[in-house]
């Protein structure tokens, strides 16, 4: 079993303690307080993560959003253009 040593979020002294995924808390050897192993050790590195991609995917998302419809707008802009001029309402 994996040894570890973390800090007391109540006390700040460094707690060491025996790693056992079924045991998802430890107590601190010197104040007592419960320690939640997830809190500190995986979750917020997993969410922050996780919401990073995420972050990152809804910018790329949006340029790309962006891109296509600034394509399309020109798009729309040049073929009014040349059906006006095939109109003869082109005024240039
Ligand atoms: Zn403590």
């Amino acid at each position: 079993m994996e040894i570890k040593a973390l800090k007391c979020p109540s006390c700040g002294a460094d707690v060491e303690f025996k790693y056992d995924e079924s045991k998802p808390f430890i107590f601190c050897q010197y104040c007592g307080t419960k320690i939640m192993l997830d809190d500190i050790h995986t979750e917020h590195r997993i969410v922050d993560e996780a919401k990073l991609k995420y972050l990152d995917y809804r910018q790329q998302r949006h340029e790309e959003r962006l891109e296509r419809h600034e394509k399309r707008h020109e798009e729309r802009m040049k073929r009014r253009e040349g059906l006006l001029s095939a109109l003869g309402l082109k005024k240039d």
